[in-house]
């Protein structure tokens, strides 16, 4: 009986850590100061220092991240703020959860991220249509960083903001800028899932603004003034707990090393699948920490292809199924002006392969195996 195949295996890199996890909580429960103990701000420094950002404030999660970073921003009903529209839900939810637009725009097909002509037309469509944009949120999908050579330009040409979710890819680079450091702010999420992830909710935002750093400190405690007892303005209560900050101390230890394996295992995934599927591809100057390896399909039945891998023990998964701009709660929203052609093929034809820095080659030659044999019939030429 082979081994039993995880889509991302918690339990591999728990083992690695040995000891050092449990040793790390067990100093939080000797202490005892559970919210904002010593090892968050240990955190938030092993953290600026990582990505070369002045700040990383932690929160509660990475949805929070993105609330705090736009609350600072005064975002309000009226305001538009653009996102791709092939991303988690998160991303538009922190935009229409405080009353505000926003405004979906596609993706490139082969990077999954914002496109920029897509980007422009959108922002000349708000304006002939007198609404006001104030900022772009770009996502680094799937661990890559968005093409921000091109989206900068247009950010700082229009006056917008930019913020980077980095959910899916801190650890990542873009021309030997270290995500973190691109953009007014960059938020990320240490949900268990993501790349660096901790054992419940956990999220951060960084910036090198000082102004803006003071502001999420306040907002992310009840938007608590200077003096003790004072709120100064309308704040969340959303603090990373001491436990979380004590895992993710170590974490971080092997997480380097970890990217460089994640690295090696879809170079290998390149190598045996490029000829039968689309693998990903990464830009010119960036690095992924390959939060999903995700398959563009041929045209295949997605269903048949899936359930094929399921049979062989692979387990698989669609991120994301439906672009935002057609789920319900959003649809009312408005859309680049050209449609989403790319975000509607993407939602039709990606399936993320298993993806961890505990696959051996072993296994990893048996999930390309089964992947080749699944695919096969799509090959077929019909008659
Ligand atoms: C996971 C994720 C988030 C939200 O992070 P949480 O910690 O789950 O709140 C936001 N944006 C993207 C792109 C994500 O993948």
């Amino acid at each position: 009986m082979p081994e039993q195949l995880a889509f991302n295996d918690l339990g591999a890199q728990r083992r690695r850590l040995g000891r050092a996890v449990d040793e790390a909580i067990r100093g939080v429960l000797d202490h005892g100061m559970y919210v904002m103990g010593p090892e968050v701000a240990e955190l938030e420094r092993d953290l600026s220092e990582f990505c070369g950002v002045k700040h990383a404030i932690s929160c509660g999660n990475g949805t929070d991240a993105l609330s705090l970073v736009l609350l600072a921003q005064n975002v309000k009903a009226g305001d538009a703020v653009l996102c791709p529209s092939f991303t988690f839900a998160a991303t538009a939810e922190a935009i229409a959860g405080l009353g505000a637009t926003p405004v979906f725009v596609d993706v490139a097909e082969d990077s999954f991220n914002l496109d920029a002509t897509s980007l422009v037309s959108s922002i000349s469509m708000l304006k002939r249509s007198g609404t006001k944009p104030v900022g772009i949120i770009a996502v680094d999908l799937f661990g890559q960083p968005a093409d921000y050579n091109h989206i900068e330009e247009i950010a700082s040409r229009e006056g917008l903001w930019l913020v980077c979710d980095a959910a899916q890819a801190f650890g990542a680079s873009y021309k030997g800028r270290p995500i973190g450091s691109i953009g007014l702010a960059t938020t990320t999420s240490f949900f268990p899932a993501k790349p660096l992830g901790c054992y419940g909710d956990g999220g951060a935002v960084f910036t090198n603004d000082e102004e803006l750093a003071d502001t999420i400190l306040s907002l992310r405690m009840h938007g608590r003034g200077t003096d003790n007892g004072d709120h100064v303005r309308i704040g969340m209560n959303s603090r990373l707990d001491t436990i979380q900050a004590a895992v993710l101390i170590e974490k971080l230890k092997i997480f380097p090393d970890e990217l460089v394996a994640r690295n090696r295992i879809a170079k290998r995934y390149n190598e045996q699948l490029g000829d039968s599927a689309v693998v990903p591809s990464i830009g010119e100057g960036a690095t992924s920490v390959w939060a999903q390896y995700t398959l563009r399909l041929p045209r295949c039945d997605r269903g048949a292809f899936q359930a094929s891998l399921a049979a062989a023990d692979v387990p698989t998964a669609v991120y994301y199924r439906t672009p935002m701009h057609q789920q319900a709660a959003y649809r009312h929203f408005p859309t680049a002006p050209n449609g989403l052609p790319a975000s509607n093929r993407l939602a039709a034809a990606v399936v993320s392969l298993p993806m961890h820095a505990y696959l051996s080659e072993e296994v990893q030659d048996r999930i390309t195996a089964a992947v080749r044999s699944a695919l096969a019939p799509c090959h077929r030429p019909k008659r």
